[in-house]
């Protein structure tokens, strides 16, 4: 019965990282290095998302 109650918390959880990870880049996750452990092409290094229309 209390698994439900988890359950609920973790989809909350869930939403917010979501929203969090918008503004970070894509292409790195905002870390601003590739996996190659090269700086990211994408957003220069800063690991933001690159503001576009
Ligand atoms: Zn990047």
């Amino acid at each position: 019965m209390h698994e439900h109650d988890i359950d609920d918390h973790g989809l909350a959880a869930a939403e917010e990282l979501e929203e969090i990870d918008e503004t970070l880049c894509p292409e790195c996750g905002g870390s601003g290095v590739t996996p190659a452990g090269e700086p990211c092409a994408h957003c220069g290094g800063t690991g933001r998302a690159v503001g576009g229309p």
